[in-house]
């Protein structure tokens, strides 16, 4: 028998994300002989000692930490430099440090001095997910068959990246090695703005008069009902997301601005070959993504 990847990987932080990669690791024992979690909330830490999705519930990240060969981060954008700097001082050497953020280049930007040169950081980020949010909406099939971007730095030596790399295979994802940079662009597209619209909708429906907010509802299920999934998202979690990936989030909001404009113009004087186009472009993306398998 083939030993497992690491001898004892740590979660920081088990809500959706953190405690799915814990269900699945429970289920699959050549990810690690023991796993570790921990959490700033201690309703958080009684709650998984009761589901027994780890072997230890440690009360400080020092002794989360302390014996771990690798350690996820899977705390909101906004906390993820903060809890590396704690959880450095207390890391065995060569020790990797990972995180599960959906914004990448602000959280390298904040570490980069206080990376020491013994500690592999190896940013990822599995493009899965649900509007649930805490230790009890993971499930142990989250990541199958969807994409786990990898964003090495140009110091990550081959050994971690294959580590992590592995990791995510063995969690049911796949792969795709990309820079930091171009993942915040990507996501800003795919993620960001969609979940932006999809807030704004919302509000733009709630601030309807009373009696056309009360149809919105009835008849919530010709294209709305798929706007309020996205939009029950976490707040704090998506309030991090757009704070930290400002730069390109907003030239995509621009670029998405200027193509509702090519639309409306387009509806207003009766374009049909614009509009039947547009229209025919979305049918090809979602049939692109069926074949994917990312429906
Ligand atoms: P979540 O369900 O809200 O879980 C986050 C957990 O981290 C919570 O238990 C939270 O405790 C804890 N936490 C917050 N600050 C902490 C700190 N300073 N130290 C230790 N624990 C802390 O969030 P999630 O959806 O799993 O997201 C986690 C990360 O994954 C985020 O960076 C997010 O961008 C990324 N991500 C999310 C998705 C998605 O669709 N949800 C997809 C891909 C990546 P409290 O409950 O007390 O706040």
């Amino acid at each position: 028998m083939t030993a497992p990847l690491f001898k004892n990987l740590c979660i920081i932080g088990p809500g959706l994300i953190g405690s799915s990669v814990l269900r699945r690791a429970m289920l699959d024992r050549s990810i690690a002989t023991h796993l570790t979690v921990t959490d700033i909330n201690p309703d958080v830490r009684t709650r998984v000692r009761t589901l027994a999705i780890a072997d230890t519930v440690a009360d400080t990240t020092a002794e989360a930490v302390a014996n771990a060969d690798c350690v996820m981060l899977c705390v909101p954008v906004g906390a993820i430099a903060g809890v590396a700097r704690t959880v450095l001082p207390h890391l065995k050497p060569g020790a990797i440090l990972t995180d599960v953020g959906s914004v990448k280049m602000s959280v390298l930007a904040e570490l980069d001095a206080f990376l020491p040169p013994d500690i592999p950081y190896i940013p990822t980020h599995p493009m899965a997910g649900t509007e649930y949010s805490g230790p009890d909406a993971g499930f142990p099939s989250l990541f199958e068959t969807r994409w786990c971007l990898v964003t090495p730095r140009p110091n990550t030596p081959d050994a971690t990246l294959s580590k992590i790399t592995t990791l995510w295979e063995k969690l049911g994802a796949r792969v795709r090695v990309m820079d930091a940079t171009h993942h915040d662009k990507v996501c800003a597209i795919v993620s960001h703005l969609p979940h932006l619209l999809a807030f704004t909708i919302c509000n733009t429906a709630d601030t309807l008069a009373d009696e056309t907010r009360s149809e919105v509802l009835d008849f919530a299920a010709s294209g709305f009902r798929d706007f309020t999934r996205i939009a029950a998202s976490d707040p704090t979690m998506w309030r991090d997301i757009f704070l930290h990936n400002r730069e390109a989030l907003l030239d995509m909001l621009d670029r998405f601005t200027n193509d509702a404009q090519t639309m409306a113009t387009a509806i207003r004087n009766g374009d049909d070959a614009t509009i039947v186009t547009t229209i025919a472009r979305g049918r090809e993306i979602r049939r692109s993504l069926i074949e994917n398998q990312q429906a």
